[in-house]
């Protein structure tokens, strides 16, 4: 099959939408087993990513800097530096890091017991 690099590009948004959101709702103070989990999911998403390219590229750049699991903060710095690592690769614009504060939001509505606010 050709690739059609719209829909391409819709699965690249959606899954970076997936992952930070779930950065910004990991816990500040994770137990051992959740910085498991992360690391596992991180682990199983780079190996069954549908873009086969984007998986083998991704991969690599999973080996050289392996997920930052220790607390919220580690966790959403990691993700937006491994994202900004395919920006860079795709010549696209770089997102400030600093400012992922606030930008993900899963629209939930119920309490965030490892928010203190
Ligand atoms: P996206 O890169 O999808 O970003 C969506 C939005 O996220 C941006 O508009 C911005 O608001 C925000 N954002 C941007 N940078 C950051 C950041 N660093 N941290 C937090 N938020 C940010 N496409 C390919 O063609 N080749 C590949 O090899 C490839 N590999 C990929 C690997 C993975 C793991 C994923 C999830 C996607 C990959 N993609 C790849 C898709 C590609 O990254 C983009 O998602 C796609 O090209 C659409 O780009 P976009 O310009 O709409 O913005």
């Amino acid at each position: 099959k050709l690739e059609n690099a719209t829909i391409k590009a819709e699965l690249g948004r959606a899954s970076w939408k997936l992952l930070h959101t779930m950065m910004a709702r990991f816990p500040d103070k994770p137990t051992e087993d959740d910085s498991l989990a992360l690391k596992t999911y991180m682990q199983l998403f780079s190996r069954l990513y549908p873009c086969g390219d984007c998986a083998r590229h991704f991969q690599g750049l999973l080996k050289k800097y392996p997920p930052q699991v220790s607390s919220r903060n580690a966790a959403a710095g990691w993700a937006c530096f491994m994202h900004n690592q395919v920006n860079e690769r795709l010549h696209k614009p770089l997102f400030d890091c600093n400012n992922i504060g606030d930008f993900y939001d899963c629209g939930c509505g119920d309490e965030d017991k490892d928010k203190d606010k």
